[in-house]
């Protein structure tokens, strides 16, 4: 992984541009460059373009979309601003938040409208966690692998090439300006491809227990629950260039890993009235609050486990939940009629699940708010009642390369780097430092608004050279 510096490449093929990584970020990106009549390649290091999109619940948040409109939600650039701002303690970068806020809804619609790519306002996923307003969208089938599917029939349709099994080490470079990759073939071969401009869609750097133990120590010894293959290289390539690294310890962990059926629980279980408890029975955090910090929460926990506790209310509202169907056929699902049934087959302690409950049926009663600041305004939870036991892990990482308003990557000593753009994963997103600024949707939500703002400005760069 380094950048091979040298004038006057021989490349035996030159495309105009080039986007590593086939993950939403980078899909979404050679969209709008081909939309500008730009010959674009996707080079993915896997035989079938995945990453951690197709991991994912599926659900970005967005504002000012048509979807919202239709459904009498009043979002805009100013109130996503405003949130992500409350959210991170004024931590987050204030241009990618204004950008993103005013960008991002109108990506889905472009997305739908233009590209056959259907974003529906999700109405189960309630304000919570810093959205103020419903702004989560999610593709028909629900699922981050729909949301895939989807995109690379969109890429097919506009005549986006992508090379698949093409995992590229290394970065071509005359000084600081790109001028091709190299990639690396499953049989062993190399071969070189020169470009006049290049996104970086290669994601984060979850995958390198290395980096997550030099940025993130908190996390390192935490189970990582994203996509193996993104390693940061794209990141490492950036700061070799010359970038700007920003919000390094940023992550999205999360309290709601199966366990151990590793099936990511939708946290709808929480937002419609459900709890989270430890092996006690006893609640450890205000579960609407802090959706990315509580996977180091439950780690903390005996035995580095918590179990969701709902009720056939909320389980009939979540039922067809694709996430949901696959968690039960697995058996990760305990359900019973009594609370001491519940615990005795959860093993959860049955006294202190009991008092719990109790307590959160008279936070209810009384309106009040509990100790950790949870204002529960549903139904008291009722027979029968039901458990998944869950872990924490790191999901993906949120810092990277800072890029401006045009995802033009950001030189450390200042300035735009000639011709390299990010996003996705492999930027800086807009958390903040650490776990607690993430809103949820907001890795999907950066990989296709910083997708659409590179290829369209990598395509205006090419028009301009
Ligand atoms: C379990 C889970 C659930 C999640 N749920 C949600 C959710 O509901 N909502 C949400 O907003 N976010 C969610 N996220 C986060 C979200 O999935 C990511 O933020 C988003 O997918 C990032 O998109 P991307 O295109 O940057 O990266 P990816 O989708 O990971 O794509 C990166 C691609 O780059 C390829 N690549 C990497 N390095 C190279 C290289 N050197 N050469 C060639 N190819 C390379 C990888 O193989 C990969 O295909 C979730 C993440 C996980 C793990």
């Amino acid at each position: 992984m380094s950048i091979i510096s040298g004038r006057d490449t021989p490349f035996e093929v030159t495309v105009p541009l080039l986007v590593i990584g086939g993950g939403a970020c980078g899909l979404v990106a050679a969209l709008a460059a081909r939309d500008a009549g730009v010959d674009v390649v996707v080079v993915e290091r896997d035989a079938l373009p995945q990453g951690s999109t197709s991991m994912s619940l599926g659900a970005l948040c967005a504002s000012g979309s048509a979807e919202q409109r239709r459904h009498g939600v009043d979002d805009g650039a100013d109130r996503f601003f405003d949130d992500v701002m409350a959210k991170t303690g004024g931590h987050a970068d204030p241009l990618l938040a204004r950008l993103v806020g005013a960008r991002s809804g109108p990506t889905l619609d472009w997305l739908s409208q233009k590209h056959g790519v259907p974003l529906l306002l999700e109405t189960g996923w309630k304000p919570a966690f810093g959205h103020s307003v419903m702004r989560m969208h999610v593709t028909p089938g629900r699922t981050g692998q729909d949301l895939m599917q989807r995109l690379l029939s969109a890429c097919q349709a506009a005549g986006v090439d992508i090379l698949t099994s093409a995992h590229v080490t290394d970065i071509h470079a005359d000084g600081e300006r790109v001028t091709g990759v190299r990639l690396g073939r499953p049989d062993g071969s190399v071969e070189d491809i020169g470009c006049q401009a290049l996104i970086l869609a290669t994601c984060g750097f979850g995958g390198n227990a290395a980096m997550v133990r030099r940025f993130i120590p908190t996390m390192a010894d935490a189970p990582y629950f994203g996509w193996e293959g993104n390693q940061g290289e794209g990141i490492a390539w950036g700061q070799a260039l010359g970038a700007a690294l920003a919000d390094m310890d940023a992550y999205q962990g999360l309290g709601l890993l199966a366990s151990p059926a590793a099936i990511d629980v939708n946290p709808r279980f929480l937002i419609e009235g459900g709890i989270q408890v430890n092996r006690l029975g006893a609640r450890f955090a205000h579960e609407l609050e802090d959706v990315s910090g509580a996977g180091a929460r439950v780690i903390a926990q005996p035995d580095g486990l918590a179990w969701v506790i709902y009720d056939q209310r909320i389980h009939e509202s979540c039922a067809s939940l694709p996430q949901y169907v696959a968690l039960r056929e697995a058996g990760g699902v305990r359900q019973a009629d009594g609370v001491a049934a519940l615990a005795a087959l959860a093993g959860i302690e049955p006294a202190g699940l009991s008092a719990t409950l109790a307590q959160v049926a008279t936070h209810i009663a009384d309106g009040g708010v509990d100790a950790f600041g949870r204002r529960f305004t549903g139904p008291v939870l009722a027979p029968p009642y039901y458990a998944i036991r869950v872990t924490g892990a790191l999901f993906h990482t949120q810092g990277g390369l800072v890029v401006d308003a045009d995802a033009r990557v950001q030189r450390a000593s200042g300035g735009s780097l000639p011709n390299l753009f990010a996003g996705g994963g492999a930027a800086r997103s807009i958390g903040g430092p650490g776990p607690s600024g993430y809103l949820p949707g907001a890795g999907l939500c950066m990989a296709v608004t910083l997708g659409r703002v590179a290829g369209d400005a990598a395509a205006r760069l090419l028009a301009a050279t």
